[in-house]
C-alpha cells in the first residue's frame, strides 16, 4: 500500500499574505530534513501539504526527521488508495489493523474535498463504520471520546486513510525570520537558546570562542556535536571558531581581577558582532538567565549590552535551570553538554567576580587594553581574520 505523510501547518495559517512564501520555505525545509534518509517529494493541493517518500526512503525515518521541522502543528501517515468504496473499505481494515485491534471504541471521520464523489460524508462514515464493526466485533462506536479516529479523505486524485496524527515541532519555518548568530559554549543553556530561536523561524550562525591551550580540541568537538543536534531542528549552521587566547591573556594581565569576566564577555560580544554582520545576521543569541551566575545579574547584563549595537536575544532569560534542562533532554543536547571539557569562560575565572559591576568603571578599566603596546583593536582584527569556519549539517 502506498503511504504518504500529511502535514498540518502550525501558526502558518495566521500569516495572511506571507502564507505562500512561508509554505515554500516549509516545503524546502521538509525536503532538506528528509534528504539524509533518501528524500521526499513535497506537494501542495487544496491547502494541504503532502509528502511522498522517494523510492528507498523509509517512511519511519522520514516521519522522525519531519517531526523536527518547525512550522508543523501535526503530521500523520496516510495510505493512498483509489477513489472507490470497494478499494477504501478493505484498505481501512488492512492499514489500521493494529490500531483497530488495540482500540475499544472508534469513530469515522470523513472529509470530501472532491464534491463529485458519489457518497456524501455522512454516508462514507456510515458505510465505513459498518464495515469495520463487522470485522472487528469487539469495537463499539463512540462519537464523543473514541480511542481511535479513522479518517477517510476523498481528494481530487485519490482517497487517503489516516493514521492517528502525531504532534509536530510547532513554531515557524526556519528561514522565515532572518538570521541570528548564536554565542555557543559547551554548556547546557546556549544550545537550548539556539533551538528556541530556530523555533521562531530564525536561521542560525554560531560563534564559539576557543582559548587553546587552556581549552582543548575536545571542547571544540563538543560544540560541533551540540550544534549537530541543534541542526536536526535548525538546518544548516555555520560555526565560526574564534581564537581568543591572546585577548583573554591580555585582559587577565592588564585588567582588575574582579572585572575579568565582564570585560571578557564584552570583547566576546564585540567580536561576535563583527562575525555576525559578515554572515548576514541581525541579532546575537545567548544562553544567559538572570541570576544564574555572577555575569548574569542585571548590572552585568547592562555592561554586556552596552558593548553591543545589535539586539542580543536571550530566550532562556526567565527560565529556571530545570526548565532549561527539560528542553536540553528533549532535543538531545543534555548528555553532550554535561561532558567535562573546559570552556574559555571557565579559564581565568576570578575567585570573587563583581556581581554588580558599574559600567563606567568597566569602561575605565578597558582603557588599559587600548594602550599602544597592547593594541586590543589589532588583536580583535587578528582574531576575526583567523576565525575558522565549520559548516554543521545533518547530511551523512
Ligand atoms: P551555557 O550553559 O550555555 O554554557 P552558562 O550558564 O555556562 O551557559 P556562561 O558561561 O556565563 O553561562 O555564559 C553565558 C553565555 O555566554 C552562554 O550561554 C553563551 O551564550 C555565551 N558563551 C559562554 N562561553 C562562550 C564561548 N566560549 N563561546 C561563545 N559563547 C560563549
Ligand atoms: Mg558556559
Amino acid at each position: 500500500m502506498k503511504e504518504i505523510i500529511l502535514i498540518k501547518n502550525g501558526e502558518l495559517a495566521l500569516k495572511g499574505l506571507n502564507r505562500r512564501s512561508f509554505e515554500e520555505t516549509l516545503a524546502r525545509n521538509i525536503q532538506r530534513a528528509a534528504a539524509p534518509y533518501g528524500g521526499v517529494k513535497v506537494w501542495r493541493s487544496q491547502s494541504t501539504m503532502f509528502v511522498t517518500p522517494l523510492e528507498g526512503t523509509d517512511i519511519e525515518d522520514a516521519v522522525e526527521a519531519i517531526s523536527k521541522v518547525f512550522g508543523i502543528a501535526a503530521l500523520s501517515r496516510a495510505a493512498e488508495v483509489p477513489k472507490s468504496m470497494e478499494a477504501i473499505l478493505p484498505a481501512v481494515c488492512e492499514y489500521l489493523n493494529d490500531e483497530l485491534n488495540d482500540a475499544k471504541t472508534f469513530k469515522v471521520n470523513a472529509k470530501r474535498a472532491d464534491k463529485k464523489f458519489p457518497l456524501k460524508s455522512p454516508e462514507i462514515c456510515a458505510e465505513t463504520g459498518e464495515y469495520i464493526l463487522e470485522r472487528f466485533p469487539h469495537l463499539s462506536v463512540d462519537v464523543h471520546d473514541p480511542d481511535l479516529v479513522v479518517t477517510v479523505e476523498i481528494r481530487d486524485t485519490s482517497a487517503y486513510i489516516h493514521r492517528q496524527p502525531i504532534r509536530g515541532a510547532g513554531g515557524l519555518p526556519v528561514g522565515t525570520g532572518g538570521r541570528a548568530c548564536v554565542m555557543i559554549s559547551g554548556g547546557i543553556d546556549s544550545p537550548v537558546a539556539s533551538w528556541m530561536m530556530a523555533k521562531r523561524g530564525l536561521e542560525l550562525s554560531a560563534v564559539n570562542f576557543a582559548s587553546p591551550p587552556y581549552t582543548s580540541l575536545r571542547a571544540e568537538e563538543k560544540v560541533v556535536d551540540l550544534l549537530g543536534k541543534v541542526s536536526e531542528w535548525a538546518g544548516e549552521i555555520r560555526l565560526h571558531i574564534v581564537p581568543f587566547t591572546e585577548i583573554q591573556e591580555a585582559i587577565r594581565d592588564y585588567c582588575p581581577e574582579d572585572m575579568l569576566t565582564v570585560i571578557m564577555r564584552r570583547y566576546m560580544i564585540k567580536i561576535a558582532q563583527i562575525i555576525a554582520r559578515k554572515d548576514g545576521a541581525l541579532a546575537l543569541v545567548s544562553g544567559e538567565s538572570v541570576g544564574q551566575v555572577a555575569s548574569q545579574t542585571l548590572r552585568a547584563l547592562e555592561c554586556t549590552d552596552a558593548a553591543a549595537d545589535m539586539p542580543i536575544l536571550r530566550p532562556v532569560i526567565g527560565m529556571d535551570k530545570e526548565e532549561i534542562v527539560t528542553i536540553a533532554r528533549k532535543i538531545g543536547t543534555f548528555d553532550i553538554s554535561i561532558l567535562p571539557f573546559e570552556d574559555c569562560c571557565t579559564v581565568f575565572t576570578p575567585k570573587h567576580p563583581k556581581t554588580r559591576p558599574v559600567l563606567a568603571k568597566i569602561i575605565e578599566a578597558e582603557k588599559a587594553l587600548e594602550a599602544e603596546e597592547i593594541n586590543i583593536e589589532a588583536m580583535i582584527e587578528k582574531a576575526v581574520k583567523d576565525t575558522r569556519l565549520t559548516v554543521i549539517t545533518t547530511e551523512k
